[in-house]
Protein backbone atom coordinates (compact mmCIF):
# COMPACT_ATOMS: atom_id res chain seq x y z
CA UNK A 1 0.00 0.00 0.00
CA UNK A 2 2.42 2.75 1.21
CA UNK A 3 4.20 4.09 -1.94
CA UNK A 4 7.92 4.81 -1.14
CA UNK A 5 7.33 8.65 -2.20
CA UNK A 6 5.79 9.38 0.45
CA UNK A 7 7.29 7.32 2.84
CA UNK A 8 8.09 10.48 5.06
CA UNK A 9 7.74 9.99 8.42
CA UNK A 10 4.72 11.66 9.59
CA UNK A 11 4.29 14.48 12.25
CA UNK A 12 1.17 14.63 12.51
CA UNK A 13 0.23 17.49 14.93
CA UNK A 14 -3.28 17.03 16.80
CA UNK A 15 -5.16 19.53 15.49
CA UNK A 16 -7.66 21.45 18.28
CA UNK A 17 -10.71 22.92 17.27
CA UNK A 18 -11.64 26.53 18.09
CA UNK A 19 -14.26 27.15 20.82
CA UNK A 20 -14.34 30.61 20.76
CA UNK A 21 -12.74 33.51 22.53
CA UNK A 22 -13.29 35.77 25.80
CA UNK A 23 -13.90 38.71 25.79
CA UNK A 24 -9.96 39.89 25.98
CA UNK A 25 -9.35 37.96 23.08
CA UNK A 26 -7.89 35.43 24.68
CA UNK A 27 -8.28 32.04 22.27
CA UNK A 28 -10.32 28.92 23.64
CA UNK A 29 -10.11 25.87 21.66
CA UNK A 30 -10.08 22.06 22.38
CA UNK A 31 -7.92 19.99 22.96
CA UNK A 32 -7.33 16.94 20.47
CA UNK A 33 -6.59 13.80 21.63
CA UNK A 34 -3.28 13.13 23.67
CA UNK A 35 -2.68 16.67 23.19
CA UNK A 36 0.47 18.00 25.27
CA UNK A 37 1.14 20.85 23.30
CA UNK A 38 -0.10 24.01 21.71
CA UNK A 39 -0.74 23.22 18.22
CA UNK A 40 -1.33 27.09 17.79
CA UNK A 41 0.80 28.82 15.02
CA UNK A 42 1.83 32.54 15.06
CA UNK A 43 1.49 35.36 12.25
CA UNK A 44 5.07 33.77 10.67
CA UNK A 45 3.52 30.07 10.73
CA UNK A 46 5.64 28.99 13.56
CA UNK A 47 4.09 26.65 15.91
CA UNK A 48 3.61 27.73 19.32
CA UNK A 49 4.50 24.56 20.81
CA UNK A 50 3.95 25.47 24.31
CA UNK A 51 2.95 23.48 27.43
CA UNK A 52 -0.56 22.71 28.56
CA UNK A 53 -0.85 23.23 31.83
CA UNK A 54 -3.73 22.67 34.04
CA UNK A 55 -5.20 25.76 35.01
CA UNK A 56 -7.17 25.78 37.99
CA UNK A 57 -7.48 30.27 39.35
CA UNK A 58 -9.37 31.06 36.38
CA UNK A 59 -11.26 34.63 36.02
CA UNK A 60 -14.98 34.82 36.96
CA UNK A 61 -15.47 35.21 32.86
CA UNK A 62 -14.25 31.80 32.14
CA UNK A 63 -16.01 30.18 35.44
CA UNK A 64 -19.27 31.27 34.35
CA UNK A 65 -18.93 29.91 30.90
CA UNK A 66 -17.59 26.70 32.03
CA UNK A 67 -18.07 26.15 35.51
CA UNK A 68 -16.65 26.83 38.74
CA UNK A 69 -14.71 23.50 39.04
CA UNK A 70 -14.20 22.87 35.17
CA UNK A 71 -11.36 20.74 33.99
CA UNK A 72 -9.17 23.46 32.37
CA UNK A 73 -5.86 24.14 30.33
CA UNK A 74 -3.82 26.73 29.41
CA UNK A 75 -0.73 27.29 26.92
CA UNK A 76 2.00 28.55 28.85
CA UNK A 77 3.38 30.19 26.43
CA UNK A 78 0.36 32.19 24.24
CA UNK A 79 -2.11 31.69 27.27
CA UNK A 80 -4.93 30.61 25.03
CA UNK A 81 -7.23 28.35 27.10
CA UNK A 82 -7.63 24.59 26.41
CA UNK A 83 -11.00 22.42 26.95
CA UNK A 84 -10.35 18.92 27.59
CA UNK A 85 -10.77 16.58 25.03
CA UNK A 86 -14.31 14.90 25.44
CA UNK A 87 -12.91 11.65 23.53
CA UNK A 88 -10.11 11.08 26.18
CA UNK A 89 -10.74 8.45 28.51
CA UNK A 90 -10.86 10.12 31.92
CA UNK A 91 -7.43 10.20 33.65
CA UNK A 92 -6.66 6.67 35.33
CA UNK A 93 -5.05 6.42 38.93
CA UNK A 94 -6.91 9.98 39.84
CA UNK A 95 -8.99 8.92 43.32
CA UNK A 96 -12.19 9.78 43.26
CA UNK A 97 -13.99 10.24 46.71
ZN1 LIG B 1 0.44 28.38 22.71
Amino acid sequence: MADPKYAEPIREIPQAEDVGELSDGTKIRRRAPRMRACSLKNEKGKLCAGHLKRWYFYPPEVAQRFGADAELYRCERCLTIYLPNTDEPPRSGTLSY
